[in-house]
């Protein structure tokens, strides 16, 4: 299956999120998807640009809401793959919220955060994922707030699938995304996908002298909750891998009483033109 479209990105050459577009379409390939079957809704940032360059269904949302939306497409068509992606300040600033709420409410969406810890499209700004003492022109004097851990935040929530990937580890991406969707339940891949025009700190380089893996902890257990928050917190959330995953916990959707079977997306509207009618007179 083809989820490429002809649309070219206008990333900057070298910026990380080529590499998590190319596993997305690699992992909806591997699973045997067909773009009709699949949704992509992003929100806002240079990284909220990956719906329109991915051969399936598209939304970019408004700054933040791209987790709503994703769960109102689900809700309206749960025959979908519901895809949502943006990055650190679209889901961990304005949108943190949505994040924390989606989390704990386990609905069956993949989230891909494209996480450079800066904000690119409108020119370097700290975000909330940028490391104390992180120096640009929004913190001439180095950054004097702590950074929020993607991590340690989707434990703390009661996340049911955590994974964490690195935009120059294409593919183990493309596996952790392939599960992440595989996944009955909310899924957060946070991808380390450095932007090379604003942060200079943060680099590939860095990434792989920072960044250590499960896959590299022979005794490793992703199913041990403990574990993973403790991991996390003692490498500062700079750990990729599968880091948690409850495969006992039910899906939202599989818990909504009478649930209808055929999903709205799918159902014949009986729509009554009078009652429109007298609605639009009552409020005229
Ligand atoms: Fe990527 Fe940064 Fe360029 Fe945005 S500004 S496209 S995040 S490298």
């Amino acid at each position: 299956k083809d989820f490429r479209n002809e649309v070219r990105p206008n990333w900057c050459p070298g910026c990380g999120d080529f590499s998590v577009q190319a596993a997305i379409q690699r992992a909806l390939g591997q699973l045997d998807k067909e773009p009709h079957e699949v949704a992509v809704i992003s929100g806002i940032g240079c990284s909220g640009r990956i719906s329109g360059y991915i051969n399936a269904y598209g939304f970019h949302a408004v700054h933040g809401r791209a987790l709503p939306t994703a769960q109102g497409v689900k809700l309206a068509n749960r025959n979908l793959t519901v895809i949502a992606a943006g990055g650190d300040g679209d889901g961990f600033g304005i949108g943190l919220n949505h994040f924390i709420h989606a989390a704990r409410r386990n609905m069956d969406i993949t989230y891909i955060v494209m996480d450079n810890q800066i904000y690119g499209l409108t020119k370097g700004q700290h975000s909330p994922t940028s490391a104390h003492g992180f120096q640009v022109k929004t913190t001439p004097h180095g950054n004097i707030e702590y950074p929020l851990m993607p991590a340690q935040l989707a434990l703390a929530a009661g996340i049911s699938f955590l994974a964490q990937g690195f935009s120059s580890e294409v593919g183990k991406l493309v596996d952790l995304i392939a599960a992440g969707i595989q996944h009955r339940g909310f899924a957060l891949i946070n991808v380390f996908s450095p932007c090379v025009t604003y942060n200079k700190v943060n680099t590939y380089e860095w990434y792989k002298e920072n960044l250590i893996s499960v896959d590299d902890l022979p005794d490793y257990d992703a199913a041990d909750y403990g574990r993973a928050m403790n991991l996390v917190r003692e490498h500062h959330g700079l750990v990729t891998g599968l880091i948690y995953r409850d495969a006992t916990r039910p899906a939202y959707e599989d818990m909504i009483h009478n649930y209808a079977t055929t999903p709205l997306a799918a159902s014949e509207l009986q729509l009554d033109a009078s009652l429109f009618e007298e609605a639009v007179k009552e409020f005229a």
